[in-house]
């Protein structure tokens, strides 16, 4: 592992400033800390609240991310108060937290990290702490005594396994303490502290430690092949895979989110489907997690299910069913054997599922914890071949690993999360998403917490806007796909997206329209035919993926179809448009129809007049529709407004909040109806 500190860079550094440099180079290596994961301090005098120097601890904040830390990220507390526990046995956690809030230079500030007194309890300046999957390798390979003494001599001792917490960190203290010459300690199954006299010298002795064990497993892997290939695991080709793991996401994120909303990151690349080909994956894969902080979000164990031919899909499904069915209920004998029942059990169903030949899900309330999961998988993976060619790989006991499961402090970190949406953990998919009415309804759905696919023939307008949204929510949380709306194998692949980027779709916003205009006697069949395709053909292709995938999901749905004022008013010159939205809202009544029993909504919302951003009110049709009204083509806008009972101008965003009523629970028990957005019309009253 390279050491990336640069005197230049740091001199003259304060010691706040040099622990933020220290700790973005120790969370810019995704080998040592993923997702929030490792803590960093430094020891220094801070002013108090009446300006007196008073000897600090500053330490990471709870659930802070390393990578991208801020001198705000970190919390100070009185080092005296916090130090004066060493000389305590035990300590329960609740009351250590309550303790540590007494301790804060900075009353009301962030929690301090979770491992607070393993920082206090080490004498030395500054302290790094990281979950290194090449130190991991060597505690979690059967003899980690053994394999510590061999890498390190005595420049770091192991400790055994022990939750983190009170008496993990008084064995460190202790260890620091007493062992002269020792510059680190390795905690069995967890991970690695390293200390120096300031930032930089902790930091790179950990780097030090890490290189030798990276070293010590390569030299221990020269010949060996951890995952050997199995039979006939191997799918045929990519598009193949990708046919089958289309086919298969919906039913496995039904299965595995029924109790709660979220969404799947699907993996094929080589090193995932060379552990799901190897002979030993299930063994190795069933042993568990490689670090304690993995635990809350891949759980102890993945889900492995195997069947005979891959390329079988009907066979997958069901071996899914009965997987996570079987997962479930060993996950429940699991927490009734270890529980007292202070903290509920969570949900039972697994967030990693391998199926050799297809490839790895992982499960999260949101794409970010979908990644987490992936991520914090990925690296596992690497620790069992690492683990496996310099031993045999190991684990944590069924009981230790229920308590880092259950550790309220741990469950407090996940509580750290903003706030969700009505839609968290949903996937919409908005047609002709990309301007006017589309994006307005794209970029409200995504504020209320879905994972918005933007389709649209602009696939410059789409991506445009995707990025936006990824910018404002987060990464994965909108994707674009050109989609001609009247062609099938178009539409087909837009949706095949949908089920790989995210493992399926709650809610179709069918959104593409055009607006032809003309007399039906100098109409030509051309014109007339182009309005039933986009009009009407269009919904019924998105509709009909939308269905199929939420019926493999079997979790309900809702589809929002835009209809128009002119389906109950129909307007002059406007025969063409009139008709294919009529038959549009026909074709969202017949879906209503036939999916109630589905718990699949679909309802139609009438907008009128809205210019905003819309490719539909163009210049000739607003020409022409001036023309029919009878006044200048400037006047349009203020006649649509003055035309209404409400006397208001019909914006995207009104439509959009109407969409986001209709697509989210609040609408839970409408389907087959029909919404006006128009500012009040008397024509346009149902009868
Ligand atoms: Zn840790």
């Amino acid at each position: 592992m390279r050491n990336l500190w640069n005197d230049a860079e740091t001199s003259g550094m304060t010691d706040l400033d040099l622990l933020v440099y220290q700790s973005r180079l120790v969370g810019a290596e995704a080998s040592l800390v993923l997702w929030g994961g490792g803590n960093t301090s430094v020891k220094t005098t801070l002013p108090d609240f009446r300006g007196r120097d008073t000897p600090a601890l500053v330490i990471k904040s709870s659930g802070a991310d390393l990578k991208t830390a801020r001198p705000e990220d970190f919390t100070a507390l009185r080092l005296d108060d916090v130090a004066a526990l060493f000389d305590r046995d035990d300590m329960p956690d609740e009351e250590m937290a309550a303790y540590l809030e007494h301790c804060a230079l900075d009353p009301g500030g962030r929690r301090p990290s979770i491992e607070t007194l393993l920082h206090a309890f080490i004498p030395a300046a500054s302290v790094v702490h990281s979950h290194s999957d090449a130190v991991i390798s060597l505690t979690n390979s059967g003899d980690p005594r053994a394999a510590a003494r061999a890498v390190y001599g005595h420049q770091a001792t192991v400790v055994e396994y022990l939750r983190p917490g009170f008496r993990l960190s008084k064995l460190v203290g202790s260890v620091a303490r007493d062992e002269s010459g020792c510059s680190g300690v390795v905690l069995s199954n967890h991970g690695l502290v390293t200390w120096g006299d300031d930032p930089g010298e902790a930091y790179q002795r950990h780097i030090d430690l890490v290189t030798r064990a990276e070293e010590y497993a390569a030299s221990k892997a020269r010949g060996k092949t951890v995952f050997a290939p199995g039979k006939g695991r191997r799918p045929s080709s990519p598009e193949r895979r990708r046919e089958v793991a289309a086919a298969l996401a919906p039913v496995l994120r039904g299965l595995v989110c029924r109790t709660s909303r979220g969404v799947l990151r699907y993996d094929d690349s080589p090193g995932v489907l060379d552990l799901l080909a190897s002979e030993n994956g299930p063994r190795l894969t069933g042993i568990g997690p490689a670090t304690p902080d993995h635990l809350v979000h891949t759980k102890r164990v993945p889900l492995w299910v195997d069947v005979k031919d891959p390329e079988d899909i009907p066979d997958l499904r069901d071996a899914l069913g009965l997987g996570v069915d079987r997962f479930a209920r060993a996950y429940e004998d699991w927490y009734r054997r270890h529980s007292d029942g202070t903290i509920p059990m969570r949900d039972p169903y697994p967030r990693v599922v391998l199926v050799p030949g297809v490839g790895m899900w992982t499960a999260g309330k949101d794409a970010r914890a979908a990644s987490i999961a992936w991520d914090m998988y990925r690296h596992t993976i690497d620790v069992l071949a690492s683990a496996e060619t310099v031993g045999s790989y190991t684990s944590l006991s069924e009981r230790d690993a229920f308590e880092a499961e259950y550790w309220a402090m741990e469950l407090y970190k996940l509580s750290l999360a903003p706030g969700e949406g009505p839609l968290a953990g949903r996937v919409a998919l908005v047609t002709g998403g990309a301007h006017g009415i589309g994006e307005g309804i794209c970029r409200r759905l995504a504020a209320a917490g879905a994972h918005v696919v933007v389709a649209d023939l602009d696939a410059q307008g789409a991506a445009d806007l995707a990025e936006d949204m990824v910018r404002s929510h987060g990464p994965a949380r909108a994707m674009a796909c050109r989609m001609d709306v009247t062609r099938e194998d178009d539409v087909s692949a837009a949706f095949d997206r949908a089920r790989l980027a995210y493992g399926g779709l709650d809610i179709l916003v069918s959104n593409a329209g055009i607006a032809p205009v003309g007399a039906i006697d100098r109409l030509s069949l051309e014109e007339w035919q182009r309005a039933f395709d986009v009009n009407t053909t269009g919904h019924f292709l998105a509709a009909r993926e939308a269905v199929r995938i939420m019926r493999e999901q079997a979790t309900g749905g809702s589809l929002v179809f835009i209809g128009t004022k002119n389906v109950p008013s129909p307007g002059k010159d406007f025969g063409a448009y009139s008709a294919s939205k009529a038959a549009e809202v026909q074709l969202a009544r017949v879906l209503a129809i036939e999916n109630g029993e589905f718990g699949i909504r679909c309802n139609v919302v009438n907008p009128d007049a809205v210019f905003q951003g819309s490719n539909l009110w163009s210049r000739e049709v607003r020409e022409q529709r001036a023309g029919a009204h009878g006044i200048g083509v400037e006047e349009i806008e203020e006649f649509y407004r003055q035309r209404n009972l409400l006397r208001e101008r019909v914006t995207a965003s009104d439509v959009a909040e109407t969409v986001l009523f209709l697509a989210g629970d609040g609408s839970a028990k409408t389907t087959g109806a029909m919404i006006p957005v128009d500012g009040g019309l008397r024509d346009a009253f149902p009868r």
